[in-house]
């Protein structure tokens, strides 16, 4: 009788799993250094508590996430990124770096770019401030003290969200934060530490699902994603994102000529997007994207769902509303078994309604009964 009573336009119950891991509270960047000056930056703890508490109001239970070994994780990244990131704090802190030089948190100064080393082999310098630069390629992406458990948490919440649908669950979000889908197999950036969606992608692909589709409609193009795998056909990256040619993060990467490598050659699709972008373009790009999908007949898919394309997010010029993400959230759930990965999404008092817009909608797109 409850579904009957809902109308098109309302909210309805949200019946998809929340995977939630308390840790991801511990990671507080404490701002970002953006063109030179720490400012406050947006990926703050609250992001998740408003998150879940919005989601878990509408309905949806909230699971938590089971603490999972490193062997997926350590597939997707390598072994000595995962090594730096859980130990570069207490490096960083042994060094003395936050008692006698103020410096609170782990910021990279110097990056060995190919044109400084001009074919010099790379190292891995003793001094840590030194070290940082290897791993980490902006300045915006800070560790702390609480980073690594957080980042580790997220990591389980989608290995989680993949258990669920590897073992029939039709659909699974996992409620990760930090996000995740600007990390490469070695490199980490843009507020994200370890790559949740490639490493759901991963333990899908171990579960035995042959093919997987990731469809990233977060507003950045998702070049951790995309590089990771750039040479493989078993995982099809899919992504629409403000165009980096219009002077959009991630710079380097997004560009619609990134088609995949080797073996990989096809098997990634890049849709960049205008700024100013509203529902209607942006939609008709996910609608693309879910149909070239779709011929690759994917056991199993992968949303990085960023919430971050909405006109009222400050960190994208995209205009997307919660009635374009609700639609979104059908399309992409349509495709199959479905893991939901959080990305961004930085407005604080609109970040709530577009997530249970967006599950609302991937409920709908698999057919689950809201009354149920
Ligand atoms: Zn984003």
């Amino acid at each position: 009788m409850l579904t009957s009573a809902i109308s098109a336009g309302e909210v309805s119950l949200v019946r998809i799993p929340v995977i939630w891991s308390e840790e991801c509270l511990r990671h507080e960047p404490a701002g970002e250094v953006w063109l030179g000056v720490r400012d406050e930056g947006t990926e703050v703890p609250a992001r998740a508590v408003v998150l879940r508490d919005a989601l878990a109001a509408a309905g949806a239970p909230v699971l938590p996430a089971r603490p999972h070994g490193d062997e997926i994780v350590r597939t997707v990244h390598d072994p000595e990124l995962v090594d730096h990131l859980a130990g570069v704090w207490q490096a960083w802190a042994g060094a003395g770096l936050p008692a006698e030089y103020g410096r609170d948190r782990v910021v990279p100064y110097v990056f060995p770019t190919p044109g400084m080393l001009s074919g010099l082999p790379l190292r891995s310098p003793p001094a840590v401030p030194g070290r940082a630069g290897l791993f980490c390629y902006d300045t915006m992406t800070l560790v702390g003290p609480g980073s690594w458990a957080a980042i580790r948490g997220a990591a389980d919440a989608a290995l989680t969200a993949a258990d669920l649908v590897g073992s029939g669950e039709r659909l699974a979000y996992a409620l990760c934060r930090p996000p995740g889908h600007h990390v490469t197999r070695g490199a980490y950036g843009g507020s994200c530490y370890l790559n949740n969606a490639a490493i759901a992608a991963q333990a899908l692909r171990a579960a035995g699902a042959r093919r997987v589709a990731v469809i990233d409609i977060d507003a950045h193009h998702g070049n951790g994603t995309q590089m990771i795998f750039y040479e493989r056909p078993d995982v099809w990256y899919g992504s629409l994102h403000v165009d980096p040619g219009a002077g959009w993060f991630p710079h380097y990467a997004g560009y619609a000529a990134e088609r995949g490598r080797g073996d990989g050659e096809g098997f990634n699709r890049n849709l960049p997007l205008a700024p100013g972008t509203g529902d209607d373009g942006w939609l008709a790009a996910v609608s693309t994207l879910c149909d070239e999908a779709r011929t690759l007949a994917p056991d199993a898919v992968v949303v990085s769902l960023g919430l971050d394309a909405a006109a009222t997010d400050p960190e994208s010029p995209l205009c997307v509303t919660e009635t374009g993400y609700r639609a979104a959230g059908r399309l992409v759930a349509a495709l199959g078994p479905a893991v939901l990965i959080q990305e961004g999404g930085y407005d604080l008092a609109s970040l709530g309604g577009l997530a249970v817009a967006a599950l609302s909608g991937a409920a709908e797109g698999a057919g689950l009964d809201a009354s149920s």
